[in-house]
């Protein structure tokens, strides 16, 4: 019954800030300032392959350095957030409860980002679910994050790629597991779309990178130009 509701409020733009239920982001269902305030978001010099924090001397963070890792197939990567403390919570209530107007606030935050890196995308595509599991759980919430920052950004969102094989839950792997897991597990869909384009890839967490590195390969092996990955957090 709330959820309906909610969902009534979210499609008129009546809710108030998602994380406190109270302060007012400016109308839209965005985050307050002082939620905002409060939350891990990434500044300073990121990482190119990864989008997070940059901690090191060489190229890439360290996280993007471990030895399961392969060279990353994209020109740029960027992050909204660090994904730890609220930042963990709201991602699972975006996957899980039931809350796909959290897209709205993530995607506004993630064109900005993508205008302030001057990354130029023709394209956004998202990383798919499984039919079966989107089926489940009613929406995909990277392609929900994916439309509103292709709006945003007034460019196309094309749900170009997706999922072959049901692969077991990147979470559930160990970490050489995560990199053997998902190659070849998109189909890239009408190619044409992608053909000579800038994609900007989206999913909601950067974790090992590998998921994001097999669609990127798929897109690129499409004929795209080149790819750029935004993610909602850097775990
Ligand atoms: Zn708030
Ligand atoms: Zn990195």
């Amino acid at each position: 019954m709330f959820g309906i509701l909610r969902k009534i409020a979210a499609f008129y733009n009546l809710l108030p800030c998602p994380l406190c239920r109270t302060g007012d982001g400016g109308g839209e269902n965005r985050f307050c300032p002082e939620c905002l305030e409060k939350l891990p978001r990434i500044t300073g010099v990121r990482c190119p392959g990864c989008g997070g924090a940059f901690d090191g001397v060489l190229g890439v963070c360290s996280k993007c350095l471990g030895p399961h890792i392969r060279r990353r197939p994209w020109l740029g990567a960027a992050s909204i957030f660090e994904y730890r403390d609220q930042v963990r919570e709201l991602i699972h209530d975006f996957k899980f409860h039931d809350m796909p107007e959290l897209a709205r606030p993530l995607g506004e935050l993630g064109a900005e980002l993508v205008g302030s890196l001057h990354f130029e995308p023709d394209l956004v595509v998202p990383v798919p679910l499984h039919w079966m599991r989107r089926l489940r759980r009613g929406y995909n919430q990277s392609g929900l994050f994916g439309q509103v920052v292709a709006r945003r950004l007034g460019i196309r969102e094309y749900s170009v790629l997706r999922r072959v094989r049901h692969g077991k839950r990147q979470a559930a792997l160990k970490l050489e597991a995560r990199w053997r897991n998902p190659q070849n597990a998109f189909k890239l869909r009408k190619p044409e779309l992608v053909r000579g384009k800038r994609i900007l890839l989206v999913d909601d967490v950067f974790t090992t990178g590998a998921t994001l590195d097999a669609a990127a390969r798929e897109l690129l092996r499409g004929g795209a130009v080149c790819v750029y990955v935004l993610t909602a957090a850097r775990a």
